[in-house]
């Protein structure tokens, strides 16, 4: 995939290059679409795609031949077919479905209460997205519906069909399709509140946070102005959206500061980069995040104990509840409900698990170059003394005990014993350096993903003009 794409895109920017002059932005996101769609599904991305009345026109005359104008002799002008669509919900009976479909057809109803597998599919199943397609008189003609399938990469269809015997349903398993979208947004309250500006995935903010984890705490340092821009891919059946996909690549800027970020899988044999959460094709294989300059973005520690969600974004960083100063307070506090999941800032192997005085239930982790990691006033502890743990695992989950007058995780890095500023812990990185073979292919592919969220970036700037 990579080739054809590297291949037509040049082939593009070649040929695009004249118009850049004169219509930078809008230029930019189509070749970036283009780019990034691997030559299929760019064009069925409605979110940024400019409206076709304002792309520069350029007409061409040249002679061409008329073709014959024949009206075939059996043509059944009564033969138009409607279309609609509408989502299933748990309440629907056969009738109340077929009726918001516009389908006034007792045999087709009679059908979709017999059918086992239609029913099964349709009836008492929410969030389904159905297309039926009827005769002029609203008769049923054809209906159609895709969901998730169990094996990667594939979705299923239903299709029920009128036939000169009856009505007959059938079910069919066919490739999702990885379509790419570009967005970016402005930080004012919440990373939530921008993504769901900009109309991103929660599962796409979340895995945001996760690949800038090393670099930005989600939790603590997010300001009021920080911006990003995003590629993302969406897993498609028939056009539907039915998955969330990988983000491709990311920029953040936070504080001032730009990180950026791309997926990339060493195609080297032997090459240990390691795998992201967000598995989507290329099963078997392994791949992870880098900065475009090819450093990877994998660290010793990530920089936050609790996974960056909609449930904890909205807790902010809180003062001592006894003492009531941060300054005085050897680590860092973060609000959030009881039961939310702990996991490990790096590998490491328990060193204590249980109860100490002020810090109630607590673990703390040794990890090497005598580094200490402590997560206290947990509800419940979910390792030994003496286990080994490794980066990100759940290891236990937030509470109020010990001197805690609210559910909130109390968190220190420590080394050689002595507190240290959390913000410092996630500095050290894990070199997963690129095979030499690869890095021509990574080249291109960083050279891609700037264009494309130069374009992201660009869109925001437009739309805020
Ligand atoms: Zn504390």
């Amino acid at each position: 995939m990579i080739n054809s794409l590297l291949g037509a895109g040049n082939a593009l920017l070649t040929v695009s290059s004249q118009f850049i002059h004169q219509h930078p932005k809008r230029i930019t996101a189509v070749i970036a679409a283009l780019l990034l769609s691997g030559g299929g599904g760019a064009f069925a991305v409605a979110s940024f795609a400019p409206d076709a009345s304002e792309l520069p026109v350029r007409e061409l005359l040249e002679p061409v031949q008329a073709l014959p104008i024949v009206v075939p002799a059996d043509l059944d002008l009564q033969a138009l077919r409607l279309f609609r669509s509408e989502i299933t919900r748990t309440s629907d009976t056969a009738d109340t479905l077929l009726k918001r479909l516009g389908v006034d057809d007792a045999a087709a109803a009679a059908f979709l209460r017999s059918d086992a597998t239609a029913r099964q599919v349709l009836i008492g199943r929410g969030g389904r997205n159905v297309t039926a397609e009827t005769s002029e008189r609203n008769g049923l003609l054809k209906l159609s519906a895709r969901w998730n399938s169990d094996t990667d990469g594939k979705f299923n269809r239903l299709v029920l069909e009128k036939t000169a015997q009856g009505f007959v349903s059938r079910v069919e398993s066919a490739a999702l399709t990885a379509t790419s979208h570009l967005a970016s947004g402005t930080i004012q309250s919440s990373l939530f509140a921008a993504t769901d500006d900009a109309r991103i995935p929660d599962n796409i903010a979340t895995q945001m946070a996760e690949i800038f984890a090393g670099d930005i705490d989600f939790h603590r340092s997010l300001r009021k102005g920080d911006r990003f821009s995003v590629v993302y891919e969406t897993l498609e059946g028939d056009g539907e959206p039915l998955r969330t996909g990988r983000v491709l690549s990311a920029e953040f800027v936070n504080n001032g500061k730009t990180f950026q970020a791309m997926w990339f899988q060493d195609p080297a044999p032997g090459a240990t980069v390691t795998a992201s959460s967000a598995g989507t094709a290329n099963a078997g294989s392994k791949g992870g995040y880098y900065t475009l300059d090819g450093q990877s973005l994998r660290r010793a520690f990530l920089a936050s104990p609790m996974e960056f969600s909609r449930v904890t974004s909205g807790f902010k960083m809180r003062m001592h509840p006894i003492l009531k100063v941060l300054r005085a307070h050897q680590g860092v506090d973060y609000g959030a409900p009881t039961g939310t999941a702990v996991r490990s800032v790096g590998d490491g192997v328990v060193d204590f698990a249980g109860v100490q005085n002020g810090y109630g239930n607590v673990i703390i982790l040794q990890h090497r170059n005598n580094y200490k990691t402590v997560y206290a006033h947990l509800s419940r502890i979910n390792v030994r003394k003496g286990e080994s743990v490794s980066q990100s695992q759940n290891i236990g989950a937030v509470g109020a005990t010990g001197w805690a007058t609210g559910p909130h995780l109390h968190f220190e890095y420590r080394i050689n014993g002595v507190y240290t500023d959390p913000q410092n812990i996630a500095r050290e990185n894990v070199t997963t350096p690129l095979s030499d073979s690869a890095k021509p292919v990574f080249a291109r592919l960083a050279a891609e993903n700037r264009v494309a969220l130069a374009s992201a970036a660009s869109m925001q700037t437009g739309s805020t003009q």
